[in-house]
């Protein structure tokens, strides 16, 4: 099963893909802790990337497509997927069943998270205060949210067209949260 979790900054993608991973032996795959690690270890491609990501716009669809390839085609991976963070856009939504037919997989479930522009804004900064991430500075947040907005309706449409598509809302406590995200895989997998 490959299931993508999709949603604004805050929304708590990263949480709930943490407990998914552990409950129904998945692999988590974020694009963006992929990204951070490319800058944290100072390789060719983080100084490529930084001011982008610190700035709150998205790297090149080209860049993460590459990343995401390495995941998708390692056999140990194959069907127990869990996308974070991709895809952001309709071009990579439809690189992702490309890339996934290759590797003959697909999408079982698409979760999206719904939270307000006031809750991104309060967990980023509780965020902040924890994590001292450089892209969770309330006004870069407010840019990834109002990015994400742009982008994210296409995805949504494409998603529900193909009846992947499953809302949650992002604003319950996480261990409500954890169990409609429980329910909705167990019912998938029948
Ligand atoms: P995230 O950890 O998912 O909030 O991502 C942090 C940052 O990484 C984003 O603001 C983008 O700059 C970059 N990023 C993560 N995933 C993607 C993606 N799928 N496409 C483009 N940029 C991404």
């Amino acid at each position: 099963m490959n299931i993508v979790i999709f949603g604004p900054p805050g929304a708590g993608k990263g949480t709930q893909s943490k407990f998914i991973v552990k409950k129904f032996n998945l692999y988590q795959l974020s694009t963006g802790e992929l990204l951070r690690n490319e800058i944290k270890n100072k390789t060719q491609l983080g100084l490529k990337i930084s001011s982008i990501m610190n700035s709150g716009e998205l790297v090149s669809d080209l860049i993460v497509s590459n990343l995401i390839e390495k995941f998708v085609s390692n056999k140990s991976y194959k069907n127990k997927i869990i996308f974070d963070g991709y895809p952001r856009n309709i071009i990579q939504a439809k690189n992702l069943d490309t890339l996934l037919s290759k590797y003959d997989q697909k999408i079982d479930l698409v979760l999206k998270l719904s939270v307000s522009l006031e809750t991104v804004k309060k967990r980023i900064a509780e965020r902040q205060a924890l994590e001292k991430r450089e892209d969770d500075s309330e006004e870069v947040a407010v840019k990834r949210y109002k990015n994400y907005e742009i982008s994210s309706e296409p995805v949504l449409t494409y998603y529900k067209k193909l009846n992947l598509l499953k809302l949650v809302n992002g604003e319950a406590g996480i261990s409500d949260i954890n169990l409609e995200i429980s329910g909705l895989i167990d019912s998938i997998k029948g």
